[in-house]
């Protein structure tokens, strides 16, 4: 029992597909007791009974992290609930529809702000919020994804987005440390979930990472669930600032290994 006595909170569940699923799963697996966020009532729904399935069903709070009272009333919740913690995990991603296809240079300002403050301001803006309730080797997990290094059909705004939530991941990486709290990533290869739905075009991408990938295959939110196991644990006590790729390697390829019929 690896998580065994670690108390923490995932944000991100949308439903059984989510990658905070497959995290939570390998966690509670290994002992962890887990706390639930949700966006809004519709998804409240949802994401209860999942967290009934861990025995957390007196663990689930509102979350939209676009508010930041919520941000400080789940403070308080977990203060009262949970007392210490040990690890988050900031499984969380919006842009505007527009911001996921068609040309880039078309973006609003309005969106552009939008997916920046959604999917990389909340980090830091729960990180330091959450931050008295942290335990001395504690440990915070995001999701990156490829497309905010190289360019990706179709990931236009989101990319841009990654980009600064590596980088953010980094810096928060060097500041926490001398706290004791550690800060990754995980950069999953494309899965079909609810977030990947608004991207255009995204059986392409899969399709793509399928065939190119040194593995030949696409990754499962379980396989991502257990990398993530591993940095929110003791196991990675020594791993801070590191954006880690669990996409069958895809990340490593410069060009596709295809041969041509002509040779
Ligand atoms: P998902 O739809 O299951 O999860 C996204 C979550 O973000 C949902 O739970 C949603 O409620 C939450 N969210 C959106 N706006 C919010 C807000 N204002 N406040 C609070 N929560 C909010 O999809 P997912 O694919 O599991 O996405 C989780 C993370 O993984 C995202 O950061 C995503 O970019 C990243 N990621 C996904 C893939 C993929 O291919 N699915 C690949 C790499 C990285």
């Amino acid at each position: 029992m690896i998580m065994k006595g670690k108390k923490g909170v995932i944000l991100g569940v949308a439903n059984d597909k989510s990658i905070a699923y497959g995290i939570a799963k390998a966690c509670s697996e290994q002992g962890a007791q887990i706390a639930f966020t949700y966006l809004n009532d519709a998804l409240k729904k949802r994401v209860e009974p999942i967290a009934a399935e861990f025995g957390s069903e007196n663990l689930v709070y509102p979350c939209d992290v676009s508010k930041p009272e919520e941000i400080v009333a789940l403070r308080e919740s977990l203060q009262k609930d949970l007392g210490e913690i040990d690890f988050i995990v900031h499984s969380i991603a919006f842009a505007p529809k527009e911001g996921l296809s068609g040309r880039f240079h078309n973006i609003s300002k309005e969106a552009f702000d939008i997916a920046m403050d959604v999917s990389v301001f909340s980090l830091i803006e729960i990180t330091k919020e959450l931050k008295p309730l942290l335990s001395k080797n504690s440990s915070i997990l995001t999701l990156t994804y490829y497309g905010g290094e190289k360019y990706i059909p179709n990931y236009n705004l989101m990319g841009v987005a990654k980009a600064a939530l590596d980088m953010t991941t980094k810096y928060l990486a060097e500041d926490l440390g001398r706290d004791g709290i550690r800060v990754n990533a995980i950069s999953a290869g494309p899965i079909k979930t609810l977030a990947a739905a608004g991207i255009g075009d995204f059986r392409f991408m899969l399709k793509w990472n399928e065939a190119h990938s040194p593995l030949k295959k696409n990754v499962t939110i379980d396989e991502v669930g257990n990398s993530g196991m591993y940095l929110l644990s003791d196991l990675s006590s020594a791993v801070t600032g590191e954006i880690h790729h669990v996409d069958s390697g895809f990340n490593i390829m410069g060009m596709p290994a295809v041969e041509f019929e002509d040779g």
